[in-house]
C-alpha cells in the first residue's frame, strides 16, 4: 500500500483544508516540549506570524533517561489545542503507546510516532485504527525498507494519511547528534506516494545547520519540514534548547523559502 507501483499518483492529505503532499511546503514549527500555557501560546502566535501552518510541541516525550523530564501530559495536549484553535493552526504531536491514542487523537490533528517507536507495532497497527494523519518518523537505525514496512502496518489498517519523516540517523560521526539523510527524500518518492517530511532538527542537533540543512531538504524536494523553535532555548525543559532555532530566525527562514517554494 506504501508502494508507488500500486499508487502512482502523489498522496495529498488534506487537513482542515490544509493540503500535505502537494506542491505547497508545509512548516511545522514549535518547541520540543510544551512546557506551560504562556509558552506555546506565545510559540503559537510566532509561527503562524511567520507563516508556518502547523504547530508541534510534545506533550509526552520520549527520554533516553528515566530520571529527564518526560512532558506534562494531558494538559500539555489541551494547552496546545487551545493555542492551536487561537492561532489558525494545526497542531501535531507524539503518542507514544496505544492506549494513549484515542486522547491524543482527541486534541492533535496529527499525531506523530518518534523515532524510537517506528517499530513499536501495537501502535501503528493502532494509529492504522483511526482516520488521523500520522507522522511517522524514520527509526534512528532503520533503513528504507524498514520504514516503509512500518507505514505499511498504519495503512494496513485502514489509515491512508500517512507522512513519511527524516529525521537523521545513527552514523559513525559525533559533531552532529544525528546525520540528516537527505537522499532519503528523492529515495522515499521514488518507492513511495506518500508525503515526506523533513526533521533538521533532530536531524542535526545544531541550531547553526538548521537553516542550512531545511533550505537542503527544500531543495530535495521534501514536501514539508518540522522544525524546533523556541522563545527562550537556553532555558528550554529538553535538552533540544541548542537545535531550536530563536523565533526571528524561524521567521526569517521562511521568508527564504517563499523564494524557493510557495507556502501555503
Ligand atoms: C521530537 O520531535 O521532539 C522527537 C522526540 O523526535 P524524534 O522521535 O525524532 O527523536
Ligand atoms: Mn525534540
Amino acid at each position: 500500500l506504501a508502494s508507488r507501483d500500486f499508487h502512482p499518483d502523489d498522496t495529498i492529505i488534506e487537513v482542515k483544508g490544509i493540503k500535505i503532499g502537494g506542491d505547497e511546503l508545509i512548516v511545522m514549527g514549535g518547541p520540543c516540549a510544551v512546557e506551560n500555557k504562556e509558552q506555546i501560546d506565545e510559540i503559537a502566535r510566532l509561527v503562524k506570524a511567520a507563516g508556518g501552518q502547523v504547530l508541534r510541541g510534545g506533550a509526552f516525550k520520549p527520554r533516553t533517561g528515566p530520571y529527564s523530564f518526560q512532558g506534562i501530559g494531558v494538559e500539555g495536549l489541551e494547552m496546545m489545542a487551545e493555542a492551536g484553535r487561537k492561532h489558525g493552526l494545526l497542531t501535531i504531536t507524539e503518542v507514544m503507546t496505544p492506549e494513549y491514542v484515542d486522547i491524543v487523537a482527541e486534541y492533535a490533528d496529527i499525531l506523530q510516532i518518534g523515532t524510537r517507536n517506528m517499530q513499536n507495532f501495537d501502535l501503528l497497527r493502532k494509529v492504522g485504527t483511526t482516520q488521523k494523519p500520522v507522522l511517522l518518523k524514520r527509526g534512528f537505525s532503520a533503513t528504507y525498507d524498514e520504514l516503509l514496512n512500518a507505514a505499511e502496518y498504519i495503512l494496513a489498517g485502514g489509515n491512508p494519511n500517512v507522512m513519511l519523516c527524516e529525521r537523521g540517523i545513527r552514523t559513525f560521526e559525533t559533531y552532529t547528534r544525528n546525520t540528516l539523510d537527505l537522499t532519503a527524500v528523492p529515495v522515499l518518492q521514488q518507492l513511495s506516494h506518500l508525503p515526506v517530511i523533513v526533521d533538521p532538527s533532530h536531524g542535526t542537533g545544531r541550531r547553526e545547520l538548521v537553516e542550512t540543512m531545511s533550505k537542503a531538504s527544500v531543495a530535495a524536494g521534501a514536501h514539508g519540514l518540522i522544525i524546533e523553535m523556541h522563545t527562550d532555548p537556553d532555558n528550554s525543559m529538553t535538552g533540544d534548547g541548542v537545535q531550536s532555532l530563536f523565533p526571528d530566525q524561524f521567521a526569517r527562514l521562511l521568508q527564504d523559502f517563499e523564494k524557493l517554494a510557495p507556502i501555503v
